[in-house]
């Protein structure tokens, strides 16, 4: 049985009243034929980039909703994942008097967002398999908490959590769960997104910066129910996507054959980098990995970066992290680049 949520138990009501900018492009919408346009002080002398991208970009989300199977209204498209957060933390958080949760470690932006925003933060840190811990993490839930924060595939663990724990944040939670599947191409999990007329409270995140390299581009996606994206559209900036990035986008979109070759490779050399770092003296864990990347615990995390950067590889020392003492992040690179790291890391010394 689906749940109950009303959206304005939840939302900022600043936000619920806030009566949006009402841009050139979004007044009118050209049919077919031609039109002359004189309505948004553009310079007319025609470039690439002389007009005003579309705020709603529309033939964008055709391709990406049909990609991801949800309808064009279930989509928001951000200025990168970290704009789609931000977003989600302005409509649903109050500055000053709001928190959130998050479970570290995790991506270190759902932190500093919040700190821009002024918002509360609770951690719960997940378990020493870098699991969730549900029952905590509910008795850490106070009357403020608005959302909690997760990515799944987990960065920097790279692991996915147990279906069962985050279905009973979905269910027990009553405010906004926002899992962050920057990774989800990587896996054989299916996407929560599936699973949104179920839980209203639910909002899915995606990026193309990672599976479909377009990091460059800056393009993440919220999919969630038809009213919690009308809200974060109204607060969005009117052309907060240009349009060289929304063609470009949908013309990588439009070739899924080479994404998903890319993808396969990258699942076989993250298999075989794991196979070989395994072997290193110096390598005390490989963590299971549903992302991009590989968590490596070491005997001395500083020492073995600073080695890997004399010969240029540069990894990420994740010491910082909770539970990621002398922990190293490596990105899987290219079938060569890989090369190149396992012939430096056996250079090494012992
Ligand atoms: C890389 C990453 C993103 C991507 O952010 P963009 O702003 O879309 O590039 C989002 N979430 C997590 C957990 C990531 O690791």
């Amino acid at each position: 049985m689906a749940k109950v949520f009303n959206l304005a138990d939840w939302a900022r009501p600043e936000m619920l009243a806030l009566k949006p900018y009402t841009s050139a492009r979004d007044t009118f919408t050209a049919a077919e034929g031609e039109w002359t346009f004189l309505d948004a002080n553009e310079n007319p002398n025609a470039t690439e980039v002389n007009r005003y991208p579309d705020p709603n970009q529309t033939e964008l989300k055709k391709v990406i909703a049909n990609l991801r199977g949800c309808d064009q209204d279930q989509l928001l498209i951000g200025n990168g994942s970290d704009e789609v957060l931000d977003l989600i933390i302005r409509a649903f958080c109050t500055p000053y008097k709001d928190d959130m949760l998050i479970m570290p470690p995790t991506y270190g932006m759902y932190a500093v967002l919040a700190d821009i925003n002024s918002i509360g933060m609770i951690k719960v840190p997940l378990d020493a398999t870098f699991q969730l811990r549900p029952k905590e993490i509910l008795a850490a839930v106070t009357p403020n908490t608005k959302a909690i924060f997760f990515c799944s595939p987990n960065n920097p663990s790279g692991n996915a959590f147990n279906s069962d724990d985050i279905q009973i944040l979905l269910e027990e939670f009553d405010g906004i769960v926002v899992i962050d599947e920057a990774y989800i191409d990587f896996t054989d999990f299916s996407s929560w997104s599936i699973k949104l007329s179920n839980y209203p409270n639910l909002i899915v995140t995606q990026t193309l910066s990672k599976a479909f390299g377009l990091a460059g581009l800056r393009l993440g996606i919220a999919i969630a129910s038809s009213e919690i994206i009308a809200l974060l559209k109204r607060i969005k900036p009117p052309y907060n996507i240009n349009s060289l990035s929304q063609e470009n986008a949908m013309e990588v979109l439009r070739d899924t054959k080479t994404v998903n070759t890319q993808i396969a490779e990258s699942i076989s050399e993250r298999k075989r980098l794991a196979q070989e770092l395994n072997t290193f003296s110096w390598v005390v864990k490989t963590y299971p990995s549903d992302a991009n990347f590989l968590l490596v615990k070491v005997d001395d995390a500083a020492k073995r970066y600073t080695e890997l950067l004399d010969q240029h590889i540069v990894t990420r020392d994740r010491s910082s992290q909770e539970n990621c003492e002398n922990c190293i992040r490596f990105s899987v690179g290219t079938p060569q680049e890989n090369d190149k790291l396992i012939a430096a890391c056996k250079s090494l010394s012992e």
